[in-house]
């Protein structure tokens, strides 16, 4: 590739942040052109599910304040030709580059008739429905928004439904001891669960389930994971297939000069034989966004791998539940301290011997002990 002079960064949440100060801290003295859809600077999302239903308004994302104005806000690509290099935008002008960092996330699946839950409009509009008093609040999807959203909403003194497809909640991220645990913490802290069923309808307060039931509530939250932003790729040449293919450097499959970071971005994982992965958590679009940016400045031949092990926390009913590396590639799994009786507990999951994952409850010691051996690929 050639000299980079402009690179533009499309996504103005946390990955385009991290990317646009390390293009920046790492000496880049070029143009760099960051575009962001939503009307706001940078903002951090793992407050809407917590603090801010709760009425506290602080979602600052430190190092925003150094975007300053110099940027393009509420304005969305729609187009990328890789060939002349440049991205079309929502009012028709196009933007040039040497060099480009897709980060543009993800977005919420959507259930007709439910609210969602992804930007700081969502959650105002949830807050407000929950302060002017329904009563009892259904949430479709027991992941870790949904998940969170239960907990605050029974904090709040809601009566709380949570809908689920598994027969636990979370349990392809946390296993089959862990789910079941966080089943019956939901359930002690008064959170009715109705599992093994999928929402088909959602029409005013009736939820249509898909073997045949149907239940009533004032207020349904949709929270069935997210869909990666890459339609404004189509037609592009990039290869997407649920987020934009990327090599293990985080450069776009075939391309020299773009990369991917963030919710959107899907590579193959060094640390776990190659396994494509798309990580959708805060620390991974953290770390992603600099590497990224590192990437594309140093060119594909003195690129890094991003080796990162995935990891995660949530807050649930006053429990901390983190995870770390890919618990779900695992073909054996063991509780290694603590028991599900003293709702303190870690577990370890290994494939063919080998460390590939870890859950922890109330342990966050042992997580990190935990992290430490998948990254040095320890045996149990
Ligand atoms: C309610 C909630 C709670 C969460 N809690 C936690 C938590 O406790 N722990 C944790 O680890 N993670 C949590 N997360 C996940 C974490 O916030 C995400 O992993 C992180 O925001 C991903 O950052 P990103 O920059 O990759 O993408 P996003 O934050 O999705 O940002 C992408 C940005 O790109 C913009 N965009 C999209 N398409 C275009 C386009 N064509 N042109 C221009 N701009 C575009 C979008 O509008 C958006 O602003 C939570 C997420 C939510 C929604």
């Amino acid at each position: 590739m050639g000299t980079l002079n402009r690179i533009t960064v499309v996504g103005a949440s946390l990955a385009g942040l991290r990317a646009v100060q390390t293009l920046r801290r790492e000496g880049f003295e070029g143009e760099v052109t960051l575009v962001g859809a939503e009307p706001h600077i940078p903002y951090n999302r793992p407050p809407l599910s917590k603090s801010v239903l709760r009425g506290d308004d602080d979602v600052t994302l430190p190092g925003a304040e150094e975007l300053g104005d110099q940027w393009l806000r509420g304005r969305q690509a729609v187009h990328l030709d890789v060939r002349e290099r440049t991205v079309g935008l929502d009012d028709g002008t196009e933007v040039g580059h040497d060099g480009l960092v897709i980060a543009t996330g993800a977005r919420p699946r959507q259930l007709d008739g439910a609210l969602r839950l992804r930007t700081v409009e969502d959650a105002l509009a949830l807050r407000a429905e929950l302060d002017a008093g329904h009563e009892h609040v259904l949430v479709v999807g027991g992941g870790f928004i949904g998940g969170e959203v239960a907990s605050t909403a029974r904090q709040l003194g809601r009566k709380v439904t949570l809908v689920d497809a598994a027969p636990y909640p979370m349990r392809a991220g946390l296993g089959e001891d862990a789910s079941r645990w966080l089943a019956a913490h939901h359930e002690r802290n008064g959170v009715e669960l109705v599992t093994n069923v999928r929402v088909t309808a959602v029409d005013g307060g009736r939820v249509q389930l898909d073997d045949g039931r149907s239940l009533t509530a004032d207020l349904v939250v949709g929270a069935m994971g997210v869909r990666p932003n890459t339609e404004w790729l189509d037609g592009s040449g990039l290869a997407t297939d649920d987020g934009v293919l990327c090599a293990p450097t985080l450069f776009a499959q075939g391309a020299g000069d773009i990369v991917a970071a963030g919710d959107v971005a899907r590579w193959p994982h060094g640390l776990f034989g190659g396994e494509m992965v798309r990580v959708e958590h805060w620390a991974n679009a953290n770390e992603q966004g600099a590497v990224a940016a590192r990437n594309l400045l140093a060119g594909p031949g003195n690129a890094t791998p991003f080796l990162d092990v995935p990891n995660f926390a949530t807050h649930v009913h006053g429990a901390r539940i983190q995870t770390a590396g890919l618990p779900h590639l695992a073909d054996s799994a063991s509780i290694v301290t603590g028991s599900l009786e003293e709702d303190r507990f870690a577990v370890a999951f290994t494939r063919d011997g080998v460390l590939v994952g870890a859950v922890a409850v109330d342990s966050p010691k042992d997580l990190i002990r935990l992290k430490r051996a998948i990254t040095a690929r320890e045996t149990l």
